[in-house]
């Protein structure tokens, strides 16, 4: 068993497959994925929030223990989902200088958190956060990396853009679980704007910490699934030659208990294959206003604007 343990943080922006690709890590005996860690406090507020083995989070035989620390930790947890709002988020370096005492009491916490998931289920080696890098989180990973005693290493998961805005034109994902209105006021353009920031956040974090950074494109993952996880495989050191056989077979992902992301997280018989359905569905004037915004990554990623 390693001494050290890691965080793996999925990094990039929403609806890239981020759900799938964690639930064929956390398969791993010695991995355990949480889902989106930073909607955690959000979540504490609303009774029906449900983990992916299907239990409201509050009765998970995991998360209940872990939330029952956290709850005696923190006095008030409005003010700590303050805290981590102004610390992670893309204002943190306009407010640095007055939230620098509340890094202390935003450390405790992250400690604790850490320390009860790692304790409460099962002592893996990797600890998978997948909030990702939008303008809530862009800071994330850099903060943990700061004040955790753990590497942190990110896989930045890309997808074409166009298919993360055809899904974000479907609603907000805890919305439709709800079985709410779930439509985004002008959700295109906040999608493409979104796309490009929260890719340029992992960047960020590649430029400050380049051997801790992996990037990997969704449709490889679910194109090439052998060669893209032996190169997980050799970033995070581990083996995952179970995984590979499992996706080799098309047999079901196994269901862990991730909180938060989308609905494929609760889907037993889950398969990897590439939804491509944005190809038909996304209108002309949706795809141009991707390319006016997003062409420079698009082309770095390796995108085409015929598809
Ligand atoms: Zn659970």
């Amino acid at each position: 068993m390693r001494q050290r343990k890691s965080i793996v943080y999925i990094a990039g922006y929403g609806r890239s497959g981020s759900t799938l690709l964690e639930r064929i890590l956390n398969s791993h005996d010695q991995v355990f994925g949480t889902g989106e860690l930073a909607s955690l406090l959000s979540l504490l507020k609303d009774d029906l929030v449900y983990c992916s083995c299907g239990q409201p989070i509050q009765k998970c035989s995991i998360w209940r223990m872990i939330i029952s620390v956290i709850k005696k930790k923190i006095d008030n947890k409005n003010n700590m989902s303050k805290i981590q709002f102004q610390i992670e988020s893309i204002f943190f370096p306009l407010r640095f200088l007055f939230i620098s005492r509340k890094l202390e009491t935003y450390k405790n916490f992250i400690i604790t958190l850490l320390k009860s998931i790692i304790k409460y289920s099962g002592n893996p080696d990797f600890i998978i956060d997948s909030s990702k890098t939008a303008r809530n989180t862009i800071f994330r990973p850099f903060i943990l990396n700061k004040v955790l005693d753990m590497d942190v290493k990110v896989i930045h998961l890309v997808r074409d853009g166009r298919g993360c805005m055809w899904s974000y034109l479907k609603g907000s994902n805890r919305k439709i679980e709800k079985g709410e209105n779930a439509k985004i006021p002008f959700a295109a353009l906040r999608a493409v704007l979104g796309w490009v920031l929260s890719n340029m956040g992992a960047h960020l974090y590649q430029l400050f910490y380049p051997n801790k950074y992996c990037r990997i494109r969704y449709e490889d993952l679910v194109d090439f699934p052998t060669r893209e996880m032996k190169k997980i495989e050799e970033f995070l050191g581990i083996d995952f030659n179970k995984q590979i056989e499992i996706l080799k077979r098309n047999c079901p992902i196994p269901l862990g208990h991730q909180i938060a992301g989308n609905r494929l997280r609760f889907q037993k018989l889950l398969i990897i294959n590439n939804d491509l359905e944005w190809q038909q569905k996304l209108s002309i004037f949706h795809k141009l206003l991707f390319w006016f915004f997003a062409w420079p990554l698009a082309i770095f990623y390796g995108y085409k604007f015929k598809s």
